[in-house]
Formats: C-alpha cells, sequence, structure tokens
C-alpha cells in the first residue's frame, strides 16, 4: 500500500463525463490497496471565463479580489469528484486550499507556498477516505485566498505530495507525457520516458506549460518522484500498465536513456522586448533600470547592454509580455528622466524558442547548429542568452513555429 497523489488538469475534468472517468480511475487506485490524495484544476476554460469576467468590470483588477474569484473554479471541481466519487460508492473528502491548509506569502496571483498542514488529510486517509484538494490556491497567514500563477495545480499536486510523504505524483493530463516538443506544435514529436528533472526545470521555464516551473523545482527539492501521464486512456486500463506509462521525471542523469545531444524545444510566446537608448555608460546604470523594475514585482529574463559609443550605450530586457505595460510604465515614470536616457522602445510581439539538453555539456556545436537552422530559414535573432543545458533565442513572434519545426527536425527529434 502506497500513499500517492493524483493531479487532473482542465481538459481531464473539462465535464462531468470526464469527472466520472476520473472518478472510475481514481477508485481503481483506491481499490488495489492505495491511500489518494487527488488535486484537480477547475474544468477547462472555467479559470479563462471569471478571469475575463473580471477584466469587463476593470482593465486592471484588484489581484486579492482577482484570486478570490479565479480560485473559485477548482471548488466547484473537488466537489464534482466528491460527489462522483460518493457515486461509485467511494468515501470522499473535498477540501478548498485554506481548509487544509496550505498556507502560502501573499503575492496575489503568483503566491508561492510556504507550509501544509497535513494533519487532516492524513486523518481522512487513515479512516479510508479518498481526499480531493483543490490545486491553484491556497491561503496567506491574514486568511486572504491566493493563487498560485496560471497552471499553478500542478504545484499544488507536487507540494502536497512532498508534505504528505507520497510515494509519487502522478500528473494526468490531455498528452500521454513530455514530448520532445509540444506535439500540438510539431506533430511527430516524441513522448520521452524519462526526462531528467533539470532538462524538465529548464523545459518548463522556456515555456513547456506541460508543468508549472514550481512544480518542477519541488519535486527536485523533495526528489519526488512525478509523472505525466494520459487522462484520456480507458480508466480501467491495468493498473500496473497505467503506472508504468507516460514520462516518469528522473533524477539520476545516467538512467536517462534516450541520450541525445538535444532532449527538447520549448517556446515562449508570452514575452515582451523593452530597450531603454542613450543611456550613460557607467556604473550603477544597470540597477538603475531594473531595480525598479523589480520593485514592481516583474520578472526580467534575457538582458543584453550594448556596447557604448561616446559613453552612450542601449540597455535591452525582456518581461513577461502580461507585465510589458506595467514596465513601461515604471520606467517612463521616474527611471528615464532620472538615469537621463533617450528614449525607452518596446516590441510585445516577440517570442523566445529555447533547445534544452544535459547532452549540450559534452557536445560542441549545438549553437552554431541553432544559428545556422535560423538563418537557413531567414529568421533574425533578436536576443541571445545561454546556460550550460540550454540555448534561448528571441524572435519575432510570426516565425515562432517555423522556428521550433525547423529546429526540431535540424536535431533529428521527430519520430523515427
Ligand atoms: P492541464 O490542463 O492538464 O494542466 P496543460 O494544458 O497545462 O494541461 O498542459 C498540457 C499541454 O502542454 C499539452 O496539451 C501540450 O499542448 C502542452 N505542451 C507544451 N509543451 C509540451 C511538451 N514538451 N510535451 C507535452 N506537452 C506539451
Ligand atoms: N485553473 C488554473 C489555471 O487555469 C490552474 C491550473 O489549471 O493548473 O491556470
Ligand atoms: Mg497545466
Amino acid at each position: 500500500m502506497a500513499l500517492i497523489v493524483h493531479k487532473y488538469g482542465g481538459t481531464s475534468m473539462g465535464s462531468t463525463e470526464r469527472i466520472k472517468n476520473v472518478a472510475k480511475r481514481v477508485a481503481k487506485w483506491h481499490d488495489a490497496g492505495h491511500q489518494i490524495v487527488v488535486v484537480p484544476s477547475a474544468m477547462s476554460g472555467e479559470t479563462n471565463r471569471i478571469i475575463g469576467l473580471a477584466k469587463e468590470i476593470m482593465a486592471q483588477p484588484d489581484p486579492r479580489e482577482l484570486d478570490m474569484i479565479a480560485s473559485t473554479g477548482e471548488q466547484v471541481s473537488v466537489g464534482l469528484l466528491a460527489m462522483a466519487l460518493q457515486a461509485i460508492g467511494k468515501q470522499a473528502v473535498s477540501y478548498a486550499g485554506w481548509q487544509v491548509a496550505i498556507k502560502t506569502d501573499s503575492s496575489y496571483t503568483k503566491a508561492r507556498i510556504a507550509s501544509i498542514d497535513d494533519a487532516k488529510v492524513k486523518a481522512d486517509l487513515d479512516a479510508g477516505k479518498i481526499v480531493i484538494i483543490t490545486g491553484f490556491q491556497g491561503v496567506d497567514e491574514q486568511g486572504n485566498i491566493t493563487t498560485l500563477g496560471r497552471g499553478g495545480s500542478d504545484t499544488s499536486a507536487v507540494a502536497v505530495a512532498a508534505a504528505l510523504k507520497a510515494q509519487e505524483c502522478l500528473i494526468y493530463t490531455d498528452v500521454d507525457g513530455v514530448y520532445t516538443t509540444d506535439p500540438r506544435v510539431v506533430s511527430d514529436a516524441r513522448r520521452l520516458n524519462t526526462v531528467t528533472f533539470e532538462e524538465m526545470l529548464e523545459m518548463a521555464s522556456l515555456g513547456s506549460k506541460v508543468l508549472q516551473i514550481r512544480s518542477v523545482e519541488f519535486a527536485g527539492n523533495y526528489r519526488m518522484p512525478t509523472r505525466v501521464l494520459s487522462s484520456l486512456t480507458d480508466p480501467l486500463m491495468p493498473l500496473e500498465e497505467e503506472a508504468k506509462s507516460g514520462t516518469l521525471i528522473s533524477f539520476e542523469e545516467d538512467t536517462h536513456m534516450e541520450q541525445a545531444t538535444i532532449t527538447g524545444i520549448a517556446f515562449n510566446r508570452d514575452e515582451a522586448k523593452i530597450t531603454v537608448l542613450g543611456v550613460p555608460d557607467r556604473p550603477g546604470i544597470a540597477y538603475q533600470i531594473l531595480g525598479p523594475v523589480a520593485d514592481a514585482n516583474i520578472e526580467v529574463d534575457m538582458i543584453i547592454q550594448n556596447q557604448s559609443v561616446e559613453g552612450k550605450t542601449d540597455f535591452t530586457f525582456t518581461v513577461p509580455r502580461g507585465e510589458y505595460q506595467k514596465a513601461m510604465e515604471v520606467l517612463e515614470g521616474s527611471v528615464k528622466a532620472h538615469i537621463g536616457a533617450t528614449s525607452i522602445v518596446g516590441d510585445s510581439k516577440v517570442s523566445k524558442v529555447s533547445v534544452v539538453g544535459v547532452g549540450m555539456r559534452s557536445h560542441v556545436g549545438i549553437a552554431s547548429q541553432m544559428f545556422r537552422t535560423l538563418s537557413e530559414e531567414g529568421i533574425n535573432i533578436q536576443m541571445i542568452s545561454t546556460s550550460e543545458i540550454k540555448i534561448s533565442v528571441l524572435i519575432d513572434e510570426k516565425y515562432m513555429e517555423l522556428a521550433v519545426r525547423a529546429l526540431h527536425k535540424a536535431f533529428g527529434l521527430e519520430n523515427s
């Protein structure tokens, strides 16, 4: 008997029919003698619908109030799933994040989990119940409801699994594992049986939304075995077969059987580029530009500073597209005049494409192959950033899919 956490995403919970299938699958695992905690997302489209309502009222809704409503989709899901389990004769109980409690900081819309109380959940499991906990939401010290950022149910699930010292966290979704790139963009992308934790971390941080990055961080910090698998198979398929399906995030680099140089291609449409022109080239300038941006809680990603000409330089960086306006306001508001910059220009129609693989450590020439492939397609590279196991480029968003397909082919990642 083991304690196992199941997470079901929006599509998997997308209709009452699908929820009944989730119940059948969960009941199968429980019947096999396991203790099961389920962390579902809101039904697909629901979180977008709710946030859309808020934006009809005001363009920049108060983040506390936004979290108050954005978190409700998950509350509907847990209740429906508990009912679906009860309807097939299982004891099940659902909890909102604050009832567990899943404590977070107060950064509304992107809160971080600080602690999870396992007492109530353990008592229910020991009493033979299946426990269902809302994904995506938590509660801060003052009792305010918070959410963990879009896609945050993955993080809820892995964090709950870590807090309960579960044997495994199974992330059920609408694809049957982690692929060399998004199979919706490249139809002959290949499913990976294993992906190293480091590669998954890079892919998630570079935009592969199959797992939210913080869930991968939790998996790494607690060495929680985490598997991505399909919720769209027959819910009554043999459990042994299901348990081995999908993609396992591995922590041992040498167990990485599919040792190719490049493991995958990630992309992110959610990028915007800002350039501060004519900045005096003196110590402290990067801090004077980026300090106020960080103070506004805006994450900066790629950064380049040009060679200075006659004591002046240009400073370019990227921010999430949703924070672009806010970042521009911060810079126009106080920074520009303070540092004596000539002007600030921006482009919110850029995308980042990255090649990822631990094999890069032992292979040379990956960057040149990447740049050659892009040049053959006539795609201009605007910015470049690298780490030991990834190379990212910023390009015009209209070439993003072309770049992903060309790189996927150039690095031989397609299904043979
Ligand atoms: P869920 O609602 O289950 O959380 P998401 O939509 O958040 O599902 O994540 C699953 C989606 O991630 C897939 O449908 C797929 O389009 C996308 N995706 C992006 N990159 C990858 C990848 N490398 N492998 C698999 N899926 C990917
Ligand atoms: N429902 C939330 C979202 O749409 C969380 C999740 O699905 O993981 O972002
Ligand atoms: Mg998701």
